[in-house]
């Protein structure tokens, strides 16, 4: 068991890229912590000069507060599954699980033992004396996760691991090493773009962007209190909704204006202590898809919205319309029935809106959509910064 302390972690390749930008981290004793972010962001770089394979520029990597930035990976005692296996082709399952035992000379019958329990426990004992060939994809990543296990080290690294797998593999395997985690509780740091993958497996979650850390806490604290406007944007499928809107009204009934509607915003939401500052000036708000639901009629609180696009996923439908401005009715006339095209090259930006399977929608076709407002977040305009 171990804890693993990153403090002021910074890499800069050749060429001047700086991959990793200052980053401080503490990755508690058997916590299973999710490093997540846009592709490039830095996430592979962090795991490799954790594991020894990348060179610090700057900062340090302490392992139970033991300094251990310039030691060889090997010395670190630190397993690392990647997300190509990287199995030996010519061995067999067996021989790939024992070969770092192997190395390090341990007794034949503890080793042989050591594998087949390892083996048993990831249901690969049928499979044992196969070469990685005559294996699917989900079996290899066992054998890969068995060979990173059967050496208990003093911490897992796991560099997107379940990209190579179908989808309904990937949750079977997630599933699996939630539960692995729980009974050995290795300190384990586990990469990934899947934001459900983070929330699923993280006791904590750590999002990165352009090499620079944003907010780290659980998954509830990533969701439901997002530091800004990024993580908002990051947290949640699909993903929130963001427009420039001004505040109008009172202290003690404020509104909003969006899509050339008026809507209240209500009391526990405006009386967040920083709110009132932008009472008159432009905010950020942004919506969760989940806070529309059509309404039954047009009123005066509710979208008068296009659909540009309805996606049916079985028990729910998601609805693409244009982001509607502050000033101006969404509602655009679709001549003859043919629906609104997005122009990318004007930019326009696409909302999604979360409603019921039952939705009777028709892309062309306006609906008035009723905002729930109660889950409105908010944030400055010029910084990101979540207004709290
Ligand atoms: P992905 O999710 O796409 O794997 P990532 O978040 O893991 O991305 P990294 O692989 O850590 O990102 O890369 C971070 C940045 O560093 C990228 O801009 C990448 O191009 C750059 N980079 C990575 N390795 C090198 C290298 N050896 N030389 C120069 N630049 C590199």
């Amino acid at each position: 068991m171990s804890v693993v302390r990153l403090e002021h972690l910074t890499k800069t390749f050749p060429g001047g890229t700086t991959a990793v930008d200052d980053l401080s981290l503490t990755i508690g004793d058997g916590e299973f912590l999710v490093l997540v972010g846009p592709s490039g962001c830095g996430k592979s770089t962090v795991l490799r000069m954790i594991a020894g394979l990348e060179n610090v520029s700057r900062g340090d990597v302490f392992i139970d507060d033991e300094q251990v930035t310039d030691w060889a990976p090997k010395a670190r005692d630190i397993a690392m599954v990647f997300q190509n296996y990287a199995l030996y082709p010519h061995m067999t399952v067996r021989q790939n699980m024992g070969f770092a035992l192997k190395l390090r000379h341990m007794d034949k019958d503890e080793a042989r033992q050591k594998v087949e329990e390892t083996a048993g426990l990831l249901g690969l004992a049928a499979l044992i004396d196969r070469k990685p060939a005559a294996l699917s994809g989900g079996q290899r990543q066992r054998v890969a996760m068995g060979r990173a296990m059967v050496r208990q080290p003093r911490v897992f690294l796991l560099d997107e691991p379940l990209s190579n797998l179908d989808a309904k593999l990937r949750v079977s395997m997630r599933a699996e090493l939630a539960r692995l985690h729980q009974r050995y509780r290795i300190t384990t740091v586990y990469v990934t773009h899947d934001q459900v993958e983070a929330m699923t497996l993280g006791d904590r979650i750590a999002v990165i962007d352009k090499g620079r850390l944003q907010q780290v806490g659980t998954p509830e604290e990533l969701y439901r209190s997002p530091i800004n406007r990024f993580v908002a944007g990051f947290m949640g499928s699909p993903s929130m909704n963001f427009a420039t809107v001004e505040l109008g009204g009172v202290p003690d009934r404020v509104t909003l204006r969006l899509g050339g509607q008026e809507f209240e915003v209500p009391g526990a939401v405006h009386r967040r202590p920083s709110l009132a500052r932008y009472l008159g000036a432009p905010v950020v708000v942004g919506l969760r898809p989940a806070a529309f639901s059509l309404a039954e009629s047009p009123g005066t609180a509710t979208l008068a919205i296009v659909p540009l696009g309805v996606e049916s996923l079985g028990d729910e439908k998601h609805l693409l319309f244009e982001a509607p401005t502050p000033g101006s009715s969404t509602t655009r006339v679709a001549a003859d029935d043919v629906p609104l095209t997005v122009d990318e090259s004007s930019g326009t930006q696409l909302w999604t809106a979360k409603v019921t399977q039952h939705a009777d929608l028709t892309i062309g076709h306006p609906v008035p959509l009723a905002v729930d407002l109660r889950d409105a977040y908010f944030f400055d305009p010029v910084s990101g910064d979540a207004v709290a």
